[in-house]
């Protein structure tokens, strides 16, 4: 999952991204509204942390304008505003959610993951693909009731491709929605996961989950 945090205090946007990219989430940064707008409008992301005061363009235009351009993505509006009007409008306008400044790490951990999983298809906490469950709330992996261990990253795949189950995903997508933009893209290294993932989910198993659609990328399904 691959998120965008429009935010013009450096260092809080520098610590809210370190600590997402530990989570295994790809991360943007734009310090300021024009960069976020273009940034929001221009680049895949899976979600947005918003800030309301920034500099050039505010958060709210840029919720009004990404919103009326149809575009989808899950917000999640900053502010350090806790007044019951700036809520409400920023709800009105498009918002999914609210965090007030100061915030917990963990709070706004919870929150985009309940985002994330809100938006997904399932809409639950967990995606089965047959005796495969990816539980989106702890992270925990299990295939016929045994616990596999997944890297950050390795995880954050695997739950991209649960989410967009049965669906054909190209490299290219699939490492678009893992890395951010300052990443130097190599597609070989969604090759690279894939193969680390089905050693540990497929091997040693009749049914294999994780296929390859020669030309195209790859699936998981039954
Ligand atoms: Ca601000």
């Amino acid at each position: 999952m691959r998120i965008l945090i429009v935010e013009d205090e450096k260092a809080l946007a520098d610590i809210v991204k370190k600590g997402l990219t530990e989570e295994g989430y790809a991360v943007d940064v734009a310090y300021n509204g024009e960069d976020g707008l273009f940034m929001a409008e221009n680049e895949p992301s899976d979600l947005i942390v918003l800030d309301i005061m920034l500099p050039i363009v505010d958060g709210m235009t840029i919720l009004k304008r990404i919103r009326k351009a149809g575009l989808k993505t899950p917000v999640l509006m900053l502010t350090a505003k806790d007044t019951v009007m700036d809520k409400v409008s920023g709800l009105d306008s498009g918002a999914d959610d609210y965090l007030t400044k100061p915030f917990l790490f963990e709070e706004l951990l919870a929150r985009i993951r309940a985002l994330i999983r809100r938006n997904s298809e399932a809409g639950t906490s967990s995606v089965e693909i047959g005796d495969l469950i990816i539980n989106m709330a702890t992270h925990e992996v299990r295939r016929c009731g045994k616990a596999i261990l997944l890297s950050a990253r390795e995880y954050a795949l695997l739950e991209y491709m649960a989410v967009n189950r049965d669906k054909v995903l190209s490299r290219t997508l699939l490492s678009e929605h893992l890395y951010d933009s300052d990443f130097d893209l190599d597609s070989n290294i969604i090759d690279v996961f894939i193969n680390r993932i089905r050693n540990k989910i497929d091997r040693g198993f009749d049914v294999k989950l994780i296929h390859t659609v020669r030309g195209a990328g790859y699936m998981l399904t039954v």
